[in-house]
Order: structure tokens, then C-alpha cells, then sequence
């Protein structure tokens, strides 16, 4: 049985192999028949899953026993078998062992294009997170079923925003502000949500005049969102709204928190009056392990190395790197550089260490000197894309997700919404 902590070996030239968790020595399905689960081996296996939160029952033991060569030689001939009616994805953050399958490799809008592109394919399986799959289910045609292999693959940043809390906060919000625009026509506030968040969450928007955004193009985002509002309601994640806005002139004393759990998200009602961006109390487990001491350690171990972050990373660590880009920034900026650079990674370690294999050219290395990948990424393995592929040879489909229309038609126009704003 392969484990991540045996396929994924440290990349930082000299330093000790370590990883963040015993756990990721044990096979995803060791944590599907866990009654009260938590999101599985990995930076953010300490936090509990919510109720409600998709569970994978345990798939059948040929697949949980089947040796790496024999799940290859089963999903080589499922997808020869399955040819141009099925479609494989593969995200950044995924494991080798089951990119090595995909069609497509990319970050989430680009796969759910992909997936797009492919008219013919019948199936979509999503080796990715649930609001991926959704998002490729939103944009695919209706006759297009979206698999994504393993139900417990979530997201722990898109699970701290739901729907029932982000429309209490928005409740509080309209009764502060009211609901009639200035005299400029801006209404009181425009509600923007990343992209990893629920199809319920894309759906808010659209019904509310928002948008969804990628960290490619918040900036793009919030300007599309300023000219419309007074004010931004962002979630779920926190760091990439406040890096973004910052980098914009907003003061850091106009981006209040908003925490669910308390009234008003914790702030006095003229806190949020003077507000321009009001700051979703969420966060990515693995963006957040990233410091600037690990900065300061790499600039001290490689002088002249080029340090790139995630914007997913806390502000003072986005302060202190060179730059900071979406996964698409961080991988052109390698395929353009000279030859012989040292690059200092702060994203997941899986695309770093692909980037690193796929560019001897370079030093690549990832800032955590700990092994400690995206932990609900980790769920997908081959056992279970061989599982649902072999399914659908047979023409059976598992582990579809389908959004509902009443919430996919929304989503789709705050999609929209994005792909038509323009710096
Ligand atoms: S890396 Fe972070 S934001 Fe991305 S899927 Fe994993 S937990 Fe979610």
C-alpha cells in the first residue's frame, strides 16, 4: 500500500525528512470507518470535521488490498475500456500516484474548464476536494455526471463558511446598513466568495449581486465588487481577502473579522460602518503553517533565493516573501526563469515537489521543512479512482456529486459574473 509519507520524500537540500503526522504512514480508508472523523492525515487532521460533512463508506477490500502494480494495471484498462467517455482531473495538490492518471492537471476553474472542454466525456472524475467537484458539476452540460472518488475529500477552509451562517451574517449586515445604495448607486455591501466554498455559498452570491473569485484574480474581483458596493462581505478565507485588499490601499483598521459565533462577528456596529472589507473568520490549514521564520531560514541556507507564496498565507509571511501567486503565478514563474534559480516554495507540498522533479534546472524546494500535505487531497488514492472507474465499466455510477439546479443556476451566474470582470 503506497502512504504519502513514503511517496513523498523532503525536497529541501540538506534538511531532515520529517513529517507533520504518524498518520499519513496509514491508508485513507483507515479513516473512513472512523465514527466521528476528523479530515484525515495531514496539516489539518486536528480539526473536526462539521456534521453534515460528506462521509465515504469503506470501499470493498480487492481495493483496499490490491498491491500499486495491480490498481495501475485495473485503472489503465478501466480508462482504455471507458476511452473518450470519461474524463480524469488531477489538482495541483494531488498525490502522484493518482495525477499520474489525469487528462487534465491544474488548479480548480481550470480543471472545471476542462472538464468543460471535453463535451463527450459522460463522466468527470474529479481527483480533487467536494466544492471542486461541484464547480466542474455547475459548468459541465447537464448530461455530464462529475465522480469525485472519495466523499470524505473536503475542504476544511470551504467548511468554516455555510450557508446558514454566511445568511445570518448577511441578516445582521442588512439590518446595519439597510438596503438602499448611495447616492452613487453603490449598494451597502457585495458579498464575494473564493472559489473554494460550497455551490451554496457561489449560489448566495449570485442571488445577492456578488461574485465568485479565484486567487488569480481577487484583486480583479474586489475592484469589479468596490465599483458596485460600499463595502465587501469575503469568505471563507480570511488571509487571501486581507492580503488582497491590502495590497490595494484598503487600511488593515477597515477589515474587520467577522467570527460566526459571536453577534455582529464579534464588532461594534461602528467598526462595520467604517468597514470596506469585512474579513470571513477562515483559513487554509495548510497555507497557514507557512511563517517568517521559515523565510528568514531559507534566505539564511540560499542567499539570492526567490521566495513565492500562496496569497492563502498569512499577511506578515505574504509581507516577507518576494511574491505571492495563485498556483498558476507560482509554476509560470518557474517554467520563465533562467536556469540555476533557488526557489523557496510556500504551497502545498505535493505541487512543489512535482515542480521540483519537473524542473532539475532549478532548486525547488518547500518552505515547511515538514512533510505535511493538504490532508482532505490525501483521501483520493488509486484504490478509489480504480473503485470508480471499474463502476462505471460495469455502468454503474458512484460517488456522483450533482448540485441542484435551484443552486447551480445562481452559482453559475456569479460565475459569470468573474469570468466577465476585467482588470
Ligand atoms: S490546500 Fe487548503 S484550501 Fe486547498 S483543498 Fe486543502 S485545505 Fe482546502
Amino acid at each position: 500500500m503506497t502512504s504519502v509519507a513514503t511517496t513523498l520524500t523532503l525536497i529541501r537540500p540538506g534538511g531532515p525528512v520529517t513529517s507533520c503526522s504518524p498518520a499519513l504512514k496509514e491508508a485513507p480508508w483507515n479513516f473512513d470507518a472512523v465514527p466521528m472523523p476528523s479530515y484525515g492525515p495531514g496539516s489539518s487532521m486536528a480539526d473536526v470535521a462539521p456534521a453534515g460533512t460528506p462521509r465515504q463508506g469503506e470501499i470493498p477490500a480487492e481495493y483496499r488490498e490490491a498491491s500499486d502494480e495491480e490498481l495501475d494495471r485495473r485503472i489503465l484498462a478501466a480508462k482504455a475500456t471507458l476511452g473518450d467517455r470519461v474524463v480524469v482531473l488531477g489538482h495541483f495538490y494531488q498525490r502522484d500516484e493518482v495525477v499520474k492518471y489525469a487528462d487534465f492537471v491544474g488548479d480548480s476553474f481550470q480543471l472545471a474548464n476542462a472538464a468543460r472542454s471535453r463535451p463527450e466525456a459522460e463522466a468527470i472524475v474529479f481527483c480533487g476536494v467536494h466544492f471542486m467537484a461541484e464547480t466542474a458539476d455547475i459548468v459541465s452540460n447537464a448530461d455530464q455526471q462529475v465522480i469525485l472518488p472519495n466523499l470524505a475529500a473536503g475542504c476544511s477552509m470551504a467548511d468554516m463558511a455555510d450557508i446558514d451562517s454566511v445568511t445570518e451574517c448577511w441578516e445582521q449586515l442588512e439590518e446595519l446598513y439597510g438596503t438602499e445604495p448611495d447616492a452613487s448607486g453603490r449598494v451597502p455591501v457585495i458579498p464575494v466568495t473564493y472559489m473554494n466554498s460550497s455551490a451554496a455559498l457561489k449560489g448566495f452570491c449570485g442571488e445577492h449581486g456578488g461574485i465568485v473569485c479565484t486567487s488569480s484574480n481577487a484583486a480583479t474581483v474586489l475592484e469589479w465588487a468596490f465599483e458596485r458596493g460600499q463595502r465587501v462581505l469575503f469568505f471563507p478565507d480570511q488571509h487571501l481577502g486581507r492580503n488582497t485588499a491590502k495590497a490595494m490601499g484598503v487600511p488593515l483598521e477597515q477589515m474587520p473579522m467577522w467570527n460566526p459565533r459571536k453577534t455582529l462577528g464579534g464588532n461594534d456596529e461602528q467598526g462595520l460602518l467604517d468597514a470596506r472589507v469585512i474579513l470571513w473568520h477562515g483559513f487554509c490549514s495548510v497555507h497557514k503553517r507557512f511563517t517568517v521564520a521559515q523565510i528568514d531560514q531559507a534566505r539564511l541556507d540560499f542567499p539570492g533565493v526567490r521566495v513565492i507564496v500562496h496569497p492563502e498565507c498569512p499577511m506578515p509571511v505574504v509581507d516577507a516573501a518576494d511574491e505571492a501567486g495563485s498556483t498558476d503565478y507560482i509554476q509560470k514563474a518557474i517554467l520563465s526563469a533562467e536556469p540555476g534559480q533557488v526557489f523557496a516554495i510556500g504551497t502545498e507540498i505535493n505541487m512543489v515537489q512535482r515542480l521540483a522533479a519537473e524542473h532539475p534546472e532549478h532548486t525547488i524546494f518547500c518552505l515547511d521543512p515538514v512533510v505535511c500535505p493538504c490532508s482532505t487531497m490525501y483521501r483520493i488514492h488509486p484504490g478509489y479512482l480504480a473503485w470508480v472507474l471499474e463502476a462505471l465499466v460495469r455502468g454503474e455510477v458512484l460517488n456522483r456529486i450533482a448540485v441542484d439546479e435551484s443552486i447551480a443556476a445562481p452559482a453559475r451566474v456569479a460565475l459569470e459574473r468573474m469570468l466577465a470582470a476585467r482588470p
